[in-house]
Formats: structure tokens, sequence, C-alpha cells
């Protein structure tokens, strides 16, 4: 990983007044999840008068969170929930917006703002549309406003859904919390009460199986280690030619390592094999290996375009047949059900130069998730994506110094994201208390400013 000697000088003192004086990025030092973390600390101040509001409120204060309706003008606020739960209309907006806005310079640095609200997209009544779109307007924009490692999500509910069900609150836990600490702009959609939260929050993956392939370096290596941590055991799978690593990876995680190139038609069926043979269930299925072979569109031949076609998506289509048709996978008597995670990239959301061949495969990856979650929910599973932005790897350490100085300050956070940043949202996503969230892709990338 490349040193970010910037966001070190910009958080000295010295430093802090200088970039502040010549207008130059300030980014912060993220509040980032570390086992035995409280959720968030200090007030979390509710807006919006509804029943959905008492009953988000109930949750928080399950969680013995200083849960407030108002706070004192001196007071520092770490949290503001903002449900707009009977918005109707773009009129009905301006009230509870002008109280989250009144909040806004009291946020503690790393605040969190989330707005709550029912999906735009299952109201016929144009009004009510408006005013739904229109609040995520008002998030992805206020997203950008936030300062000092503050960063504003959007919290979607089904129409009729309950906002106490546990799927709900699983995801303003993570939303709160410093797991979701490179993730700004965002929403999550959750479409249904299904889900359980976990007894005990610092393990929600015990007795979870896991499979991460690309797991020998980089983001993979982290999401085999955050698993690991949250409970899991971690079956970690890359290709031969990485094969010490990988043992090194599997060991730190007490984990088993296996050999396979993704690509090979038996993939899977090795995969189940090890998995029935050491652990004797599977559980959660991470679609991590990619490359890149970038090459402009003019200049591509079919080796490149080929190969990023078949390890970043054909591989996975074909796996996930596999799996899904397994007894061991998709066992439907489980209360969990079966997880799927595919990494994705900004670039197949707003594309990149010289990255046809990459772009293409991450939006398929897109699109297979979002097909493919009727198929996981006829097994009580969930298949989601997340699509990393710049983050700092052995792979973005390479780039030229002053393209990754520019890639790492283009987003509103101006770093760059971690490994564990990646693998945090996956972690969330594969727990039981994200059961009511499929289909859906995910960035993690600060809320990058060019493009998507
Ligand atoms: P990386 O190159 O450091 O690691 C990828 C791993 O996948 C390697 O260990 C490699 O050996 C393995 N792999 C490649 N082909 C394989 C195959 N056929 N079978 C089994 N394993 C194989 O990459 P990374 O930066 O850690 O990225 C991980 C994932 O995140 C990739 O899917 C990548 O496209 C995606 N991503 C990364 C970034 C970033 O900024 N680093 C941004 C967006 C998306």
């Amino acid at each position: 990983m490349a040193k970010d000697s910037y966001t070190e000088f910009a958080n000295t003192g010295f430093g802090r007044r200088i970039t502040k004086a010549l207008g130059l990025p300030q980014p912060a030092k993220l509040r980032r999840y570390s086992p035995g973390d409280p959720v968030i600390e200090g007030p979390v101040v509710l807006v919006g008068q509804s029943e959905a509001s008492d009953l988000i409120a109930g949750r928080l204060l399950d969680w013995d969170l200083d849960v407030r309706r108002h706070v004192g003008p001196k007071e520092k606020v770490a949290a503001v929930v903002a449900v707009f739960d009977s918005a109707h209309s773009p009129a009905n907006l301006s009230e509870s917006v002008l109280e989250l806005g009144g909040l806004l310079k009291q946020l503690k640095p790393s605040a969190r703002v989330i707005t709550v609200f029912r999906n735009p997209d299952h109201t016929e009544d144009p009004a009510a549309r408006a005013a739904r779109k229109g609040i995520e307007g008002l998030t992805r924009s206020l997203a950008h406003e936030m300062r000092a490692g503050g960063t504003a999500n959007g919290l979607i509910l089904h129409e009729n859904l309950d906002p106490a069900a546990p799927s709900v609150a699983g995801a303003l836990r993570f939303l709160l919390s410093g797991r979701s600490a490179f993730v700004s702009g965002q929403f999550i959609t959750v479409d249904s009460v299904n889900g359980t939260l976990p007894e005990d929050w610092s393990a929600p993956l015990r007795n979870q199986v896991a499979v991460v392939t690309g797991a020998a370096r980089g983001i993979g290596a982290a999401i085999a280690r955050t698993l690991h941590r949250d409970g899991a055991q971690v079956i970690a799978v890359d290709i031969p030619a990485a094969g010490e690593q990988l043992t090194q990876v599997a060991n730190q995680v007490s984990g088993t390592a296996l050999q396979v190139d993704i690509t090979e038609q038996d993939a899977a069926e090795r995969i189940l094999a090890h998995a029935e043979q050491h652990y004797g269930r599977l559980d959660i299925v991470v679609h991590n290996a990619g490359i890149t072979r970038d090459k402009l569109l003019a200049n591509m031949d079919a080796g490149r375009w080929d190969s990023v076609i078949a390890v970043n998506i054909e591989s996975q289509l074909r796996m996930n047949q596999v799996f899904l048709d397994s007894e061991l996978f998709s066992r439907t008597e489980s209360t969990v059900g079966p997880r799927i995670v595919s990494l994705a990239s900004t670039s197949g959301i707003a594309g990149n130069r010289g990255q046809t061949n990459y772009a293409a495969s991450k939006a398929g990856v897109i699109g297979m998730v979002s097909a493919a979650s009727a198929q996981l929910a006829a097994r009580h599973g969930t298949i989601n994506a997340v699509a990393p932005g710049f983050i700092e790897t052995e792979m973005t350490a390479k780039m030229p110094m002053a393209t990754r100085e520019v890639a790492r300050r283009l987003n509103s956070l101006s770093q760059g994201g971690r490994p564990e940043d990646v693998a945090e949202t996956i972690a969330y996503l594969v727990s039981p208390a994200a059961a009511g969230t499929s289909g859906l892709t995910m960035r993690v990338c600060g809320q990058n400013l060019v493009g998507a």
C-alpha cells in the first residue's frame, strides 16, 4: 500500500491550518470499527415525527444509544436519523429538512446522517414519488457537504415494511457504526422483514462457513480477515501461483486454503467438495477474484477481452449455478439462507477510459446480482454486489504518483479507502441481519466525484 503522506500532514495541527488557509482538500482520519467499539458515541438525534420514527427510536434505545429529539445549541451531535415517512409531496419536506440542516454545524467528526424513507418506485402518485426521489437527491448532495469524515446515506424501505424489523435495524447499525467509514452518498434498500439480529454483535457470523476467492492478497485477504473476525470459518481460494501467500492468509484466519483457478470448469465442484470435507457446510460465497487487462478498445485484442470476461463474470455465473443447485449451499431449511456477494467496481457504473473489458465485466456483475436475487430468494438467501472506488492496494500503489494523488482526492472524503472498508460492507451484507437486502450494488467509494 502506498503511503498517503498528504492525509498524514493534513491531520497535524500545522497541516490543518495550512490546508484550510489554502482551500486544499482536508481528508480527516475516519472512524473505523474495532471489535468492542460502541456503535457510535454521543447524541443521536431523531428528526421527523411519525410512528416510524418512534419505532426506530425504540430500536436505537435498545442499543443504549443517547437518543434525543432535541439537543442544546452548544451540544455536539454524533448522528442525525431523519425519518421522512410521511413525505407525500415535495412541499411536505421543508420542516424536517430545515431541522436537519440546523443540526449540521453541531456534528462531531465522523458523524453520520441517515435519511429513512419509503421506496420511490412503490408509489404511483407523482407527488409522493417526487418527494421520495427528492430525499434521494438531498441525501446525495448532503453527502458532498459533510465535513470532518462525516457521511450521509439513505435507508430505503419497502412500502409496507415494519420500520422496527431486524433488517432495518441491521442496516441502521451498519450505517451508524465505523464499519461504514468509506460509504457515503449511498442507499441501502430493505425489502423484507427477514433477518435476525445477532446475540453477539462482535460475532455476527458465528457458525457460518465462507469461501473467499482471490484471497491471497489485497481486498480478498482483508475480506478473509474481516469475516474471520466476525466469527466465520474461512476457505481462502486463489490460483496455484499465489499458493504461498494464500497459505499465509489462511493461517492468519485459522482457515483453510484451496488452490483453484476459478475459470476452471470444475472450480465450484472443488470448492463444494472442500467445504463438505472440512466443515460439512457452506453458507457464504464472496466472488472477489478479479483482473484488469487495460487497453483502449481500438487496440483491444481477444486475449485481453476474453480473460477479463472469463475471470470477472463468466466464472461467477457458472459457479453460482453449481452452488445454487447443491444441497450443501442451498439448504432450504436453513434459517439464514445462502449469501453471495460479488465484487463490482465504480468503473462498471461510470465507465473508465481504457477499461471497456473491465467495465463490461463489472457492469455484468451488477446485472447478474439484480437478476439472480429471485433465485436466491427462493432459497431464503441474498445476492448483492459491492463496487469499490479508489482503494489503497498493491494494484493502486503501482499507479503513477500524480494520477494516484488525483484519484485519492476525487471523492467526498478526499482520501482512498482501505481494503478493510470494502470488507466491512461485505461482512454486513452476508450477516443474518441483512437478509432483507438483495439484488443491490453498494458502492464503497467515499462518494466518487467523477462519473457515478
Ligand atoms: P488484486 O489483484 O490485489 O487481487 C486479486 C486476487 O485474485 C489475486 O490474489 C489473484 O491471484 C486472484 N485471482 C486472479 N485471477 C484468479 C483466478 N482465475 N482464480 C482465482 N484467483 C484469481 O486485486 P484487488 O485490488 O484486491 O481487487 C479485488 C477485487 O476488487 C477485484 O475483483 C477487483 O476488480 C475489485 N476492485 C478493486 C479496486 C481497487 O481499487 N483495488 C477497485 C474496484 C474493484
